[in-house]
């Protein structure tokens, strides 16, 4: 329709009609504008791979259909000729985002059927045209899809089909395929503006205004005459990432028939059940494979194509990034950049940090006998040991006797979060793969199994039952294997982590790339060696009070706490200094020449003393002493908050020949180690300091003693004393501290737990409600809170540099492993950050995407 402007030129009524291009070699199409389905056509037509004719709808032009502006769909369908046949697929900037699903076919009326009859035969004809029908009547008529349903396709259900569209509609079936078309885009689009599609996509992050893109493309039809078929092939394994051609392909079938019907598939590769593509269609096949190695080489990726063959004729709708485990990711990654297809250092980016954590864990051994008592899903891989708990308080009271635990529940909750924390591995009854219990186990890595629906829970009567009738009870020994599925009875045989080469050489180059140093926090020579397969460069954090807990050394610990004079404390830690110092010698053997940081003693003394009646009774008999004098002890030594009282070096101030032996161990083994040709330089680090005086006085008898031992020995050597920063005053006055100080490092720990002013040990008892309510954004003992306690942070880092500028700074709290604090310890200019060792792949990885 044509109107006169007043200088009476002629203009079109509806000029701004949404835009499509037709994806050619040089068309201005984007991800960011048309989506990745888009793009990616237009990368396989640059390959010369045969895609059937396709144009392309932008987000804003998707965005305008779904306002209700009109479209000009004769105009967007004249490419496809007179009789056009068609696909609409969504196109969004990211695959994992979802939206509506492909509508095949459209362009499917009467003539066309009579047409297709005549070419491809009835059946074929009459499957095309009740697809179509079923896909309109319920994606844009929104009609029920069970007054759709049809056992098969025949004459007599496509007649029926138009007839119930007819009488629900109270118009025939749109003949027109521009009227089609319209319909189609409009549903699809607004489609993507449902609150729950936007909600879900949201969950996978997408932004709030992420856009649609539509492809509408020429249908390639799979069903008729000759060869035609339709499925999907890729060219590694999606678990392994081994080189591996697999894939799905149907005779007679069009869109994700061949996936949704595994029975009937035929394998792409031999395959006992039938004949392959291979041997029905080499060419074809021959074809795919040539275009599966285009795809890797150009597109410097491992796709999945989708394709269809029709009459013979081959064609590729479309290749999507193949769906890989963690560990293939890492295998697929290495290996395009080992082929020269990518660098090192894309590589290292292709993969993301937390993702590995999937590769490190424990998994059961295959070859071993197991006695599986339930299966379900596997929500988190690796396999863990531990006993039966029924409720998170349980969860948490066994992580605190230092206990593996296994948190069983029907399902889990948000308050379970802190249960899941301290237990090593999750059974639930219920749920599926994104059920809360399998969504978080993945994000902890921590081996989870999922809807075990042969187990029967009673939390009350702390009892598990079986359909096989068995029973298990809070305590008993279980393994959870979250690779496989299924809960096996007592401690299974277990396989360490396989860590490949590709997953070695990924972070080697990871390694190349990262400007911030990672340690791991390691006590026993079992984590040492951990921290070493993980490849830390030193332990940050030796926490030498784990070391007395020990059979053995606890009864020599309480004589020396019960040491009535000086001198029988010193009887006491004489008989302490040989063991501390074969633990040391060990560690400096086991890192081999790395910085090692020893932490002095830190807990208060009473969690060395029985608590019970009984046990101060076995200790008045070990002791030869009157349960009198033990009570009275224990009493004395009781703390109200212990967390703030007798800890650290406060214990080093009053009793100073704790400090003495240990500093005398370290030496006394650096010079064992230095004798076997292993050059060593001691960190020695002073807990919970708070002033600078503190730190004077420990140096002091410190260095007196390394004074004193190189005069005995005849020999030197060199040490570093630093200051753990843990208390918000030893934050402020880092600057002064550091005077006394090699480094410092910062235990945010306690640090958080001072700033806040919150217990470690209670706050769980609020802190669902605070993260629920958003008082908090997330809990501060997990994600290091950047404004407040990294204020503090901050502060300590420029104090202490201005005094001494080649001050070494670090972390070493359980917020060294996390992605995020490592960027704000990077930024802040920190050295290294030191983590548990299983976290140490993942800090590794994470830095060097930082530096990238
Ligand atoms: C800390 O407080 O951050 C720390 C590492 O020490 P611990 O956890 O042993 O108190
Ligand atoms: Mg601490």
């Amino acid at each position: 329709m044509l109107r006169r402007t007043a200088k009476g030129a002629a203009v079109q009524k509806h000029t701004n009609f949404p835009a499509f291009s037709e994806i050619a070699p040089t068309a201005p199409i984007a991800r960011e504008s048309h989506g990745w389905r888009a793009k990616c056509l237009q990368r396989l037509v640059r390959l010369e791979i045969p895609v059937p004719r396709s144009v392309a709808l932008s987000f804003s032009a998707v965005r305008a259909i779904a306002a209700g502006q009109p479209v000009d769909a004769r105009a967007i369908l004249s490419p496809f000729g007179p009789a056009p046949l068609i696909s609409v697929r969504p196109s969004s900037e990211d695959p994992d985002w979802g939206g509506p699903g492909t509508i095949l076919n459209i362009g499917m009326n009467d003539a066309r059927h009579a047409a297709l009859v005549e070419s491809h035969g009835a059946e074929a004809a009459t499957t095309l045209y009740l697809r179509f029908v079923q896909a309109y009547a319920t994606h844009v008529a929104r009609l029920d899809p069970d007054a759709f349903a049809a056992d098969k396709p025949s004459a007599e259900a496509l007649q029926a089909a138009l007839a119930t569209y007819e009488a629900e509609m109270e118009e025939p079936f749109p003949q027109d395929p521009a009227e089609q078309l319209t319909g189609v885009l409009g549903s699809m689009a607004r489609a993507w503006e449902g609150t729950t599609a936007r909600l879900l996509r949201q969950a996978k992050g997408a932004p709030a205004d992420a856009g649609l893109g539509l492809v509408v493309q020429q249908m390639a039809l799979g069903i008729g005459r000759g060869q035609c078929g339709s499925g999907v092939i890729q060219f590694v394994d999606p678990v392994t990432g081994q080189p591996q051609v697999t894939g799905r392909y149907l005779g007679q079938s069009q869109g994700r028939d061949a996936l949704a019907d595994p029975e009937a598939a035929i394998y792409l590769t031999r395959d006992p059940r039938g004949l392959s593509l291979e041997e029905v269609a080499p060419e074809i096949f021959a074809d795919l494979i040539r275009f599966g190695e285009a795809c890797r080489h150009r597109l410097r990726e491992e796709m999945q194509i989708e394709f269809t063959v029709d009459s013979g004729a081959l064609h590729v709708l479309d290749a999507v990034k193949v769906a890989r485990s963690s560990r293939a990711a890492v295998r697929i990654a290495v290996a395009l950049a080992q082929d020269g297809i990518i660098s090192h250092d894309e590589a290292v980016l292709r993969v993301e940090p937390r993702a590995l954590s999937e590769l490190l864990h424990p998994q059961v051994d295959p070859r071993a006998p197991r006695d599986r008592f339930a299966r379900g899903i596997a929500a988190s891989p690796g396999a863990a040991q531990g006993r039966i708990v029924f409720s998170s308080t349980a969860a948490q009271a066994c992580a605190a006797r230092g206990e593996p635990c296994i948190l069983v529940r029907r399902e889990t909750a948000p308050e379970d979060i802190r249960g899941m924390h301290a237990a090593a591995g999750v059974l639930t009854e219920r749920g599926g793969i994104t059920s809360h219990a399998a969504v978080i186990a993945r994000g902890l890595g921590l081996p989870c199994v999922v809807g075990a629906s042969d187990i029967t829970l009673n939390a009350r009567d702390k009892l598990l039952k079986t359909t096989d009738g068995r029973s298990f009870r809070e305590g008993d020994l279980i393994t959870v294997d979250g690779t496989r599925g299924e809960a096996l009875v007592g401690a299974a045989e277990m396989l360490e982590p396989a860590l490949d080469d590709a997953f070695r050489a990924l972070l080697h180059w990871a390694d190349a790339a990262r400007d911030i140093g990672i340690r791991a926090n390691a006590d026993t020579p079992a984590d040492a060696t951990t921290a070493r397969m993980f490849a830390a460069e030193g332990i940050g954090l030796c926490r030498t009070e784990h070391m007395f807990f020990e059979e053995g050394r606890l009864t020599v610990m309480r004589e020396m706490i019960f040491a009535d004079s000086a001198k029988d404390r010193a009887a006491a830690l004489d008989r302490l200094l040989p063991m501390q110092r074969e633990d040391f010698v060990r560690l400096f053997e086991i890192m081999a020449g790395l910085p090692v940081c020893i932490r002095l003693f830190d807990p208060p003394l009473h969690e060395f003393l029985p608590h019970s009646r009984e046990g101060m009774r076995e200790l008045a008999e070990a002791l030869d002493k009157p349960l009198s004098d033990v009570t009275r002890r224990v009493e004395a030594l009781s703390e109200f908050n212990p967390m703030l009282g007798m800890r650290g070096v406060r214990l080093g101030i009053t009793v100073p020949e704790i400090y003495e032996m240990q500093a005398r161990a370290i030496f006394e083994a650096t010079i064992e180690v230095g004798r076997k040709g292993e050059t060593v330089v001691p960190e020695i680090m002073i807990p919970l300091v708070s002033a600078k005086r503190e730190v004077e006085m420990v140096k002091t008898r410190i260095d007196a003693v390394a004074a004193a031992v190189r005069t005995e020995v005849g020999l030197g050597f060199d040490y570093r004393l630093g200051v753990m920063v843990e208390t918000p005053r030893a934050a402020l006055r880092a600057g002064e501290i550091a005077q006394h100080s090699a480094f410092l490092s910062f235990g945010t720990n306690d640090l958080t737990q001072m700033t806040y002013g919150l217990s470690r040990d209670d706050a769980g008892r609020f802190m669902n409600a605070y993260v629920q309510q958003g008082v908090f954004p997330e809990d501060p003992f997990h994600v290091l809170d950047v404004e407040g306690v990294g204020e503090l942070l901050m502060m300590g880092v420029e104090r202490g540099r201005k005094v001494r500028p080649n001050l070494t700074l670090s972390i070493c709290g359980e917020h060294a492993g996390n992605p995020e604090s490592i960027a704000f310890c990077r930024s802040a200019g920190f050295d290294y950050v030191s983590c548990s060792p299983f976290r140490v792949p993942v800090a590794r990885l994470a830095a060097a995407h930082l530096a990238l």
